[in-house]
């Protein structure tokens, strides 16, 4: 399978926008599935400024590669800046949440197990850890 890339729209060619997710606690997320093979799933996420993900946790890691814009992730107890090219993944149960930090739009390619655990809210304590920590309180603020 191949998908001509138009840098000028930041789409593939033949994929569709798909719903990021269910629910609410998140804003401005677009989700485009690239690849879906036995094992793995490769997915292009687009954050539009102001925008952020849901705050979650999972036993499946997420690795993810920025493409485009400025992010901004939480990923444990940490903060992670993202600009394009950058790495960074999730490990097992790790609270993470992806910000867009910037005016453009802010897109990373994002590939998981195709048979994963689902999303779980963060516990009280990990909460209050969080808002706690300057640094990391403002991601649990939002949505
Ligand atoms: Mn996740």
């Amino acid at each position: 399978m191949t998908s001509s890339f138009d840098p000028s729209t930041f789409r593939w060619e033949g994929v569709e926008e798909k719903p990021y997710k269910e629910g609410g606690g998140w804003e401005g997320v677009t989700r485009f599935p690239l690849a879906a093979r036995s094992g793995f799933e490769v997915r292009y996420f687009e954050i539009a400024p102001g925008g952020y993900s849901s705050l979650e946790k999972h036993e499946h890691p997420h690795v993810v590669i920025a493409l485009r814009g400025r992010g901004r992730a939480l990923v444990g107890r940490e903060v992670v800046d993202l600009a394009p090219f950058d790495l960074v993944e999730t490990p097992p149960l790790a609270p993470h949440r992806w910000v867009n930090a910037g005016d453009q739009p802010f897109g990373f390619l994002c590939t998981v197990a195709a048979e994963r655990d689902r999303p779980q809210p963060l516990s009280e304590e990990e909460l209050s850890a969080l808002a706690a920590d300057p640094e990391t309180a403002p991601f649990i603020r939002r949505g």
